[in-house]
């Protein structure tokens, strides 16, 4: 079964330990307000225009059987009503101002990239990620992949939003060697309201992830003014401190990085001003969870 990637990122450093490839999964079932990678939301083909790229060459204009390309009031634009993501125009810009996201594989494929670095993983304590997007999205394409992993003796870590039904997260789940998943806020009014969906079914799977017994790290991004309050934090903390197979508590700093992106888009973002959390503000809140008695990390 084919599935819809962004991208397959090899020799990865922060996806897990050692060195991993990590597969990005295209299509999510959350909206987070303030989520960094926008073109892997939607599953579908999308087009990005990089306009300060662009050299007005005019090739885009010619070969687009849509005729998306438009200017208006003066400026190149595309029109997002009339685009089918068929990405001709993106093979024919030299200058790099159109790029697609999103390509259909086989798990076949990814597992020839994947098996390019095997001896790497094999040395450095890696493997192979899984990342998003969402995995739950595409679990069977994903339940192939890790099956030819495993096959092959290769490690796989999952990194998901545990938004999903128990038993279809669990199954998914308990095929995996490592999971990385998010508590981004206990207040479930906050979390409806930034990320479009209950916390409800996430905390439950994550209690039943920890009956498992599988390794898992749970991660929290710290949005400032959003999710890195003292309350957050140590409320999170406390719902973690009785759970048994929790390595990690990790904390990330905001990840300003996004806006291009959304702007090659023509989508909306609301945290271009925002800036990452200054250090030592990220001491202070890693020493409320090793004081809670949890271990933690800046990441
Ligand atoms: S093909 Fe690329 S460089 Fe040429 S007009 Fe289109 S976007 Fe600009
Ligand atoms: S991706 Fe295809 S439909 Fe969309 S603007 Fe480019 S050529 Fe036109």
């Amino acid at each position: 079964m084919p599935g819809m990637i962004t991208d397959i990122q090899r020799f990865s450093l922060n996806d897990g330990p050692g060195i991993r490839t990590t597969v990005f999964f295209k299509g999510c079932n959350m909206k987070c307000a303030w989520c960094h990678n926008p073109e892997t939301i939607s599953k579908k083909n999308e087009l990005h225009f990089y306009a300060a790229k662009c050299i007005g060459c005019g090739r885009c204009f010619e070969i687009c059987p849509q005729k998306a390309h438009v200017i208006v009031n003066g400026v190149h634009k595309i029109d997002r009503n009339l685009c089918i993501g068929c990405g001709q125009c993106a093979e024919t810009c030299y200058a790099e101002a159109l790029i697609m996201s999103g390509k259909a594989v086989s798990a076949q494929d990814v597992m020839k990239e994947i098996l390019q670095d095997k001896a790497y993983y094999q040395n450095s304590g890696g493997g192979v990620t899984i990342s998003g997007g969402e995995v739950l999205c595409q679990k069977a394409f994903a339940l192939e992949i890790i099956e030819s992993c495993h096959e092959n003796d290769i490690n796989v870590a999952i990194e998901t939003n545990l938004n999903g039904p128990h038993e279809a997260v669990m199954d998914l789940l308990g095929k995996t060697d490592l999971v990385m998943c998010d508590i981004k806020l206990l207040d479930d009014d906050k979390h409806k309201k930034y990320t479009g969906v209950s916390n409800s079914i996430i905390l439950s799977n994550v209690l039943k992830l920890d009956r498992l017994g599988i390794p898992y790290i749970v991660r929290t991004p710290l949005i400032p003014g959003i999710s890195d309050s003292n309350e957050n934090i140590l409320s999170i903390t406390e719902f973690l401190k009785p759970l048994k197979h929790l390595i990690l508590y990790e904390l990330l700093n905001f990840n300003p990085l996004g806006a291009p992106k959304y702007a090659s888009l023509d989508m909306q973002y609301g945290f271009g001003a925002y800036t990452p959390l200054p250090a030592t503000r990220l001491d202070e809140l890693q020493t409320l969870v090793k004081n809670a008695g949890l271990p933690a990390k800046i990441g």
